[in-house]
């Protein structure tokens, strides 16, 4: 079942490793066969090259939207081999087999990432390309097709071994599909994104394969990471500059941290998370990022170690040196000080990623849950509450500093596994509870963790007396509110909504609790 090629299309966009390739078919005596670009390249590199025009009789038009589809190209494609009828037409119309085909695609989702206007995106839609790849995947019995310039070198060594053996081919076409497939999923991702409120009728998911994975959640779980092709600033676009490779854990949590602080306007203040399984263990506000960080460390320091720090502002030396005190999985900012990464250089597990900016909080996108046999989609959680959106809703009404604390808790609870309960004070929390079947348990388990805290810093009490407290959801019964009282929540902010809202309200006027209503659940699962 080998097949050695006796004659290759090649039509790329992406013209890495193609005169090595192009050189080393013409060796093998292929005769090769390009459409403008790549022809122009191969020639250039002084390679003896056929015009796909010269094959089709026609020229490439319309701005290249039409090169390489007519049945010359086609038929020669996918004309099977070992089918008199197929012989019989090929031979009635003059056409040739072309038993090699190497295309990759106009690069559509960097022309979307790089934030290509309209009529840019439209135009790097790939027509031809994908009409070739998937005929020629189709006809793998008898056609090598090559997508991936990192299947060049295998491609070789196979021609190499006298030709292409069937697996490779199969191999090589699942590639295709996979990529044909992932391009086509953009586009339809870029097209929804343009209309205003787009029908699930009217898009398709897929991504391309970004990174394999050392393993999954566990060991014995293997992994890869995909992108979408949105080119959302964030863990998929950051670089690493140091430390081992993130595995799916880290990727994971860093994304969680990172989508966290960009809730936090840098020209406000810094600000800064860090993060254990996903879920907060401090989050705070502060004049400068040490500031910030030092408070975030001090909600729960126990469960900071080992943790993923994000950062609203790029990482200077400053807090780069605080943070080596601790073993820390990984920091994210948008950016880093050389100061800073010569300061982390000496830890060499610390793996530190710097992005070219902040994910954009209030965008909107899709969040993807596989259940059995299926994927559940929904909009991603943007939704943003500001103090004009609030109801104050008991006798007393929070001050303007409580407020602050408020919408403070609020934001970060909406980055909290429900059920979430978040206290916080000046400026930075000072307990989480998060992911508990009960509201109840979560505003426990937030209060224990901050008498704990105060008894490891010396405190006098713990830091939750006096503080805001918030809640993803609201408060069916008045058990959950007054186990926060009972830590000390002076004021609360909960989305209200319940049948039980009046008793709920005068549990809080009873226990001279200032409450806000936000009107929005931010449940998080
Ligand atoms: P070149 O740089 O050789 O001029 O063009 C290479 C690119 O053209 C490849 O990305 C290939 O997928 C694409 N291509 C080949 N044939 C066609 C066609 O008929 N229509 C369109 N729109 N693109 C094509």
């Amino acid at each position: 079942d080998l097949v050695s090629p006796k004659r290759a299309l090649l039509s790329v966009s992406d013209k890495a490793g193609l005169i090595d390739l192009g050189r080393a078919l013409a060796a093998k005596g292929v005769e090769l066969v390009s459409t403008g670009g790549t022809a122009k390249a191969l020639r250039d590199a002084g390679l003896a090259v056929r015009d796909v025009a010269e094959l089709t009789g026609f020229p490439e038009m319309m701005h290249g939207r039409v090169k390489t589809l007519h049945p010359m190209v086609h038929g020669g494609l996918l004309a099977l081999r070992d089918d008199a009828g197929h012989l019989a037409s090929m031979d009635e119309h003059g056409i040739v087999p072309i038993d090699l085909l190497v295309v990759n695609l106009y690069p559509f989702e960097a022309t979307v990432a790089r934030g290509g206007d309209y009529d840019d995106c439209v135009e790097n839609i790939d027509i031809g390309g994908p009409a070739m790849l998937r005929a020629a995947a189709k006809n793998h019995a008898f056609v090598t097709v090559i997508t991936d310039p990192e299947d060049y070198a295998p491609l070789l060594e196979q021609l190499e071994q006298g030709g292409t053996t069937l697996r490779f081919r199969q191999e090589c076409a699942a590639s295709t599909y996979a990529r044909t497939a992932a391009y086509d999923a953009a586009v339809s991702a870029w097209f929804a994104q343009t209309l205003e409120t787009p029908s699930p009728r009217r898009r398709a998911f897929a991504g391309t394969l970004a990174q394999t994975l050392r393993y999954g959640e566990n060991p014995h779980q293997s992994a890869a990471f995909y992108t979408d092709g949105s080119g959302r600033q964030g863990v998929a676009t950051a670089v690493q500059h140091q430390g081992k490779e993130l595995s799916y854990n880290n990727i994971n949590d860093t994304d969680a941290a990172f989508e966290l602080v960009a809730e936090f306007d840098p020209a406000d203040s810094a600000a800064c998370a860090i993060i254990k399984h996903a879920n907060p263990c401090g989050v705070a506000r502060g004049a400068t990022m040490l500031e910030a960080y030092k408070a975030a460390f001090d909600c729960d320091r126990t469960s900071a170690f080992g943790g993923i720090v994000a950062l609203n502002r790029p990482l200077d030396a400053e807090t780069a040196q605080e943070i080596t005190g601790i073993f820390t999985e990984v920091v994210i900012a948008p950016g880093a000080s050389d100061e800073a990464k010569a300061i982390f250089a000496a830890k060499k597990n610390l793996r530190l990623l710097t992005t070219d900016g902040l994910p954009d909080a209030r965008s909107g996108g899709l969040t993807f849950r596989q259940v059995a046999g299926g994927f559940l989609v929904q909009d991603k959680d943007n939704g943003f509450v500001g103090l004009d959106d609030l109801k104050i809703v008991t006798k007393k009404a929070p001050s303007a500093a409580q407020m602050e604390d408020l919408l403070l808790a609020w934001k970060i609870a909406k980055h909290v596994k429900s059920n979430a309960i978040v206290y916080v004070k000046d400026g930075a929390t000072v307990g989480v509870g998060a992911g508990q079947m009960s509201r109840v348990d979560s505003a426990l388990i937030a209060a224990k963790k901050a008498e704990r805290m105060a008894e490891a810093l010396g405190l006098p009490q713990p830091l939750t007396i006096g503080s805001a407290v918030a809640s993803d959801a609201f408060f069916p019964f008045p058990d959950g509110l007054m186990e926060a009282a009972a830590a000390g929540a002076t004021c609360v902010i909960q989305p209200g909504g319940s049948m039980r809202d009046a008793e709920v309200i005068a549990a809080a006027d009873e226990a001279g609790l200032a409450m806000v209503f936000t009107g929005m659940r931010h449940f998080r699962h």
